[in-house]
């Protein structure tokens, strides 16, 4: 629990200012890649500036990404709660990447307990734990493997993502939920670089259901993340 309340403080802090720069930051972004674009029109057929060009936008695109995951980020105040079908979520959320999983020859197992009793939450908030949670799961998985979801009722509402990829080190285990930790630094092949945010993110939104999150994982083996949310009938903001 002490662990639990020290990462609250931590997220909080940061998205307090993490707020405030990303905002400042799309701004020029904005215009770098506009002009970029618009110079790109101009000399189109240059063989020696398209590709400089090119990387100008590619790369003003991707720190315009990860503005924007700090903005997600911090972005807490209102989030619109109320009772909401996990299973729906998590069949929205598959339904997305269903295409992503088939070409990374990745097989999707799905056992969602039927009637799950509703929780007390907010859709796209939870789709976006799910969505980073099941990217993750495929970026662990290169060259294909099982990708399993489950939902069931214990005493809460309990969801599990495990994945039978290169799972997570001892040493990486306590660092996963912290902001800007990825080990993705050089992009897979076909994959890309991280931003290490998705975990940090979905952190806090488990906290605003008054949710807990945790990992079993296993060098080699996989990785399997355990998400509960209390019912809604237990639930404090009920
Ligand atoms: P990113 O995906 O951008 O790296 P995340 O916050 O989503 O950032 O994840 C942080 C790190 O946690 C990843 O870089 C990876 O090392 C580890 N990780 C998360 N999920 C998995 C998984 N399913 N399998 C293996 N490693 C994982
Ligand atoms: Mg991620």
């Amino acid at each position: 629990l002490e662990g639990q309340l020290a990462q609250a403080d931590k997220l909080s802090s940061i998205g307090l200012l993490a707020a405030g720069v990303a905002h400042e930051i799309n701004t020029p972004l904005a215009v770098i890649s506009s002009y970029a674009q618009m110079l790109a029109k101009q000399l189109r057929g240059d063989a020696r500036l398209s590709p400089v060009l090119e990387k100008i936008t590619q790369q003003s695109f991707r720190a315009a990404e990860i503005a924007n995951g700090l903005l997600n980020f911090s972005r807490t105040s209102t989030t619109e709660m109320k009772a909401t079908n996990l299973n729906q979520v998590i069949r929205d959320t598959l339904s997305l990447l269903e295409h992503q999983f088939k070409t990374a020859q990745i097989h999707v197992d799905m056992e969602l307990t039927p009637d799950l009793p509703p929780i007390h939450g907010n859709a796209g908030k939870l789709q976006q734990v799910f969505l980073n949670l099941l990217l993750n799961a495929k970026e662990a998985m290169p060259s294909g493997g099982n990708l399993r979801v489950t939902t069931l009722v214990n005493g809460h509402v309990e969801a599990v993502v495990s994945d039978s990829g290169s799972g997570i080190s001892p040493e990486h285990m306590k660092r996963i939920y912290d902001p800007f930790f990825t080990t993705k630094t050089i992009p897979a092949p076909g994959g890309k670089r991280g931003t290490g945010l998705g975990l940090s993110v979905s952190y806090g939104i488990i906290q605003e259901h008054a949710g807990k999150i945790h990992v079993e994982s296993a060098i080699g083996a996989g990785t399997t993340f355990h998400l509960e949310f209390p019912l809604l009938r237990n639930s404090v903001h009920a």
